[in-house]
């Protein structure tokens, strides 16, 4: 059974057009879905609607999220259901302590399953676990939340976050022009690491290169806001020697 369906899906910019025009996608546990495609195309839309972000508008369709109707929830409560979205977080917060901030969302979602909330010194030793798991060193943490923080340092902080979070559904919009070899790195080795069979990660990204590290289960091709192509691992490469032009409605 499906964690994510999405229906039809058409969604805009309060205010504006159409940007989603009928978007269609199952996602099943322990799967990652690459969505490629053009610049433009209603990427970063798809992954703000799915968090709830303010500011868009869903005009038709629907997502079932664990058989529940997504949409219906709030952006927090979605948060702490499991849906997580990377840069849902790196907001800069001066002042305001990396684990502070942590502890206070991974209990969030404890109390909301109904799981006991972790103390300072259990919260201390997942910390320690999870920095290991993931070969990341604890400096960073000390310091206040994304102040200053160099590209590789803000990825390494968000794919430390959504391991001590455990989402059932990780989203990663690398919509930056700035993955260097560093974040990339990161960001493949931190996905392969936190890959799970009950949890699913869609990996937005116009990188190909980025797919060579972390070997997805669907890849799909979302082009002025339609899924217009899917495929295999090997579709990835396909699409760097064909590009998108010749699918469909691609831009
Ligand atoms: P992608 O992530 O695939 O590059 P986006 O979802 O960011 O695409 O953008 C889809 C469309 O919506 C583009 O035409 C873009 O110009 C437009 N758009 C994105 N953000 C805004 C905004 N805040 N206000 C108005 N238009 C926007
Ligand atoms: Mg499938
Ligand atoms: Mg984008």
């Amino acid at each position: 059974t499906n964690l994510l369906e999405i229906r039809d899906l058409r969604a805009r910019i309060v205010g504006g057009r159409d940007i989603l025009k009928g978007i269609d996608l199952d996602v099943a546990p322990g799967e990652v879905h690459a969505i490629m495609g053009p610049n433009g195309a209603g990427k970063s839309t798809l992954s703000s609607v799915l968090a709830g972000k303010p500011g868009y508008e869903v005009t038709g369709g629907s997502i079932l999220y664990q058989g529940r109707d997504l949409l219906a929830l709030p952006a927090d409560e979605r948060a702490r259901e499991g849906v997580f979205l990377a840069f849902q977080y790196p907001v800069e917060i001066p002042g305001v302590n990396n684990m502070y901030f942590l502890r206070a969302a991974l209990n969030a979602g404890r109390r909301q399953r109904g799981v006991p909330e972790l103390d300072a010194a259990q919260f201390l030793k997942a910390v320690r676990d999870k920095l290991k798991l993931l070969d990341i060193s604890d400096d960073l943490l000390r310091r206040a939340v994304n102040v200053g923080f160099s590209g590789g340092e803000k990825k390494r902080n968000e794919i430390f976050q959504m391991a001590m979070l455990e989402p059932k559904l990780a989203i990663l919009d690398e919509t930056d022009s700035g993955l260097d070899i560093d974040a990339l790195r990161v960001v493949s080795d931190g996905v392969n690491r936190l890959r799970d069979p009950n949890r699913a990660i869609v990996l937005i990204t116009h990188y190909q290169r980025l797919l060579d590290y972390i070997v997805p289960d669907h890849v799909h091709v979302l082009s002025d806001g339609r899924i217009v192509a899917s495929g295999d691992k090997t579709f990835a490469a396909e699409l760097e020697r064909t590009g998108y032009a010749h699918l469909g409605s691609a831009a």
